[in-house]
């Protein structure tokens, strides 16, 4: 995910810039100005609360703040990323805020903040409010705003110091100009960030060969487990022909011997743009690994994916893999086919909505030719990372 917050005094153009961003980088856009805004047109509790405040200049309570923000973000797991126009706006929003990124296994990317001056938000203010209809665009209530800024939301910034992810710019330069610095940090950002991708769908329903295909299109690193094991079945290893003997019973491997094999291909890629990963987390457990793998290289999921294709084509299409010779030792038989469809009811469905609820999983009709389901999955990875690399 891109999280960005945008930070500034009021009239520093952190709207004005964050409608440039939101259609560029397919980011969900939260003002916490606008909602409460929104709660006072309806009249809502929340809203009669904030009202006073927000009509004297003060800041509303960061356990207002908090519940709104806390809301609109589980409201929208699927998102791309972030963009907080005037919140963080106290030292406890800072920390509200990182702990509901980690909730949501990410975290803010960078907090821009555009820097201008206290004579030009009161001239900029005062211009806006001959038309935005705002009541606090009014003097006394703006110089209130600023005092409110200067006191409260200026000592945020040493949050983010701390942390290596604040960017000052001069707001004081054209919209254009300031758009264009913005995009350069971002794209900094973007360059470092590893594009992560999981690939879901039953035995047979083509993540594999899929997979792999959209890993050499994006230059990504292609992760599989099964790859993995048979890489030490071929060899000869000692795990190798341990997992020989669980495949004959079409039992699933056990973690311990996964997570090695994995930890050891993230540990030797270097210079990768990313992961795909297949048959990879296959339960719970991995998923909870999976996020600690990442975590330790500074990185989280970026996108999920699952393929969707009816059982009976799934049982069809892997009866005749197994009267190929490209066939796996667990689809010999239908009783191992049966098993394995099986253990990814049991197993990996739940792994699958515990992600929905977390980052939102996007589902792809896996019917069709391959062609087909390749244009669908490239379309899905293109349009949440537009512009991303
Ligand atoms: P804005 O639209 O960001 O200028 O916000 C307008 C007013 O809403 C502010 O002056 C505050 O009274 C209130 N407000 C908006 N965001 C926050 C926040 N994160 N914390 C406290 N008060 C806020």
């Amino acid at each position: 995910m891109l999280n960005i917050a945008l930070f500034g005094p009021p009239g520093a153009g952190k709207g004005t810039q964050s409608e440039l961003l939101i259609k560029k980088y397919n980011l969900f856009y939260i003002s916490t100005g606008d909602i409460l805004r929104r709660e006072i047109a309806e009249k809502s509790p929340l809203g009669k609360e904030a009202q006073d405040i927000i009509s004297s200049g003060g800041l509303v309570s960061d356990e207002i703040i908090v519940q709104i923000i806390e809301k609109t973000i589980t409201e929208n797991p699927g998102a791309n990323g972030f963009l907080f126009d005037g919140f963080p706006r106290t030292y406890i929003q800072a920390y509200i805020l990182e702990g509901l990124m980690l909730k949501l296994n990410t975290s803010l990317s960078c907090l821009i903040s555009l820097q201008v001056g206290e004579e030009i938000s009161v001239k900029r203010l005062l211009n806006r409010g001959k038309t935005s209809g705002r009541l606090d665009d009014n003097e006394i209530v703006i110089r209130n705003r600023l005092k409110e800024y200067y006191d409260k939301t200026l000592p945020v910034l040493q949050f983010y110091m701390d942390r290596g992810i604040y960017h000052p710019i001069d707001g004081t330069k054209k919209v254009e100009q300031v758009h264009l610095e913005i995009e350069q940090i971002i794209r900094h950002i973007l360059s470092k960030k590893l594009l992560n991708i999981v690939i879901f769908g039953y035995p047979g329903s083509g993540r594999g060969s899929q997979g792999k295909a959209l890993a050499k299109k994006y230059g990504l690193e292609y992760v599989a487990t099964g790859d993995l094991l048979d890489d030490e079945i071929k060899n000869n290893t000692e795990i190798g022909r341990k997992i020989c003997a669980l495949y004959e019973s079409g039992t699933l491997v056990p973690d311990e011997m996964v997570v090695q094999l994995i930890e050891k291909k993230l540990a030797n890629a270097h210079n990768v743009k990313g992961y795909i990963f297949k048959g990879f987390p296959r339960t719970l457990v991995q998923s909870y690994i999976l996020d600690g793998l990442l975590r330790k290289h500074d990185s989280y999921i970026s996108k999920i994916l699952e393929i969707e294709v009816p059982t009976l084509e799934l049982i069809s299409r892997l009866d005749a893999r197994s009267k190929t010779n490209t066939k796996m030792p667990y689809d010999s038989s239908t009783a191992k086919i049966v098993k394995r469809l099986q253990e990814h009811e049991n197993k990996t469905v739940p792994v699958i909505r515990k992600y929905n609820q977390l980052h939102g999983v996007t589902k792809i009709d896996g019917m069709g030719c391959f062609e087909e389901v390749f244009a669908k999955l490239s379309d899905e990875i293109e349009n949440g990372f537009k512009n991303l690399k």
